[in-house]
């Protein structure tokens, strides 16, 4: 089967999905990930800063083309496979602060819903792994959402993830749960909690290694303190990525 996953950003599902992407490629299915906001000028860690402002947009679009490249070859399967739909990140498209990015509507700007939609049909995904839209930003709602209504029915399987490190920082589980059950009203299905991912690892150790080497990757975004929470995370699953599935991801035994 293939399997479609929505990253709103580069590395969005690398960081969330590093041990699960391994896991369903291991298992023979096909995997592609589709970056939706790819032009973008954030990248704290990086040389930008000493940059001119009119250079900083090619610069870190660039930088952060180079870390998927990096992920992809670190996978290093054909049956993997990373698309860029080169839209405009928040920031740039919405003209606002990178502080002004989160609890926005989605956006729904043709330009936006058509790229979105038009890649996933093109993808001819048996399957579709989409953000939670933890934290609320919009590039990630608007990506989730679109996702959303372009899911022909109910009868396709549809896994969420959670966002990483953002996940870390959501305090109890009553905030995913209440996401949870908006979504599942969405796709009309009950979402039941699963764990990916930790299949073929010797234990705990190797698993939190795995997601380091794989975060590190996208090291003009996080710090070692970000890419160590990112690893450290699958922990509580026993070294593995939770998801939450619909009833046709459950009976096809994903
Ligand atoms: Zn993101």
């Amino acid at each position: 089967m293939k399997i479609t996953v929505v990253s709103p950003h580069r590395g969005d599902a690398a960081f969330a999905l590093g041990l699960s992407i391994g896991a369903w490629l291991r298992e023979g299915h096909a995997v592609e990930v589709v970056s939706c906001f790819t032009r973008s000028e954030f990248a704290p860690y990086s040389d930008v800063g000493l940059l001119h402002r009119n250079d900083r947009v090619s610069f870190v679009t660039a930088v952060r083309k180079r870390e998927d490249e990096a992920w992809r070859k670190q996978v290093g399967v054909a049956k993997f496979t990373i698309t860029d739909l080169n839209l405009k990140d928040a920031p740039l498209r919405l003209h606002i602060g990178a502080n002004e990015v989160f609890g926005r509507v989605a956006d729904a700007s043709e330009k936006v819903v058509a790229k979105i939609k038009r890649a996933l049909e093109m993808s001819k995904a048996g399957a579709w792994v989409l953000p939670l839209g933890l934290g609320g930003h919009v590039d990630h709602v608007t990506a989730r959402n679109v996702a959303l209504s372009a899911l022909a029915t109910a009868a396709t399987p549809v896994a969420f993830y959670e966002e990483l490190p953002e996940a870390g920082a959501v305090t109890g589980e009553e905030a995913i749960d209440a996401v949870v059950v908006q979504l599942a009203l969405a796709v009309q299905s009950k979402l039941e909690p699963a764990l990916a991912g930790g299949a073929g690892l010797t234990d705990v150790e190797d698993a939190v290694a795995k997601k380091r080497r794989v975060a590190w990757c996208y090291d003009s975004q996080i710090d070692e303190a970000a890419t160590t929470d990112i690893a450290e995370f699958c922990r509580r699953f026993g070294g593995a990525e939770r998801i939450w599935t619909n009833a046709a991801w459950r009976s096809q035994g994903l």
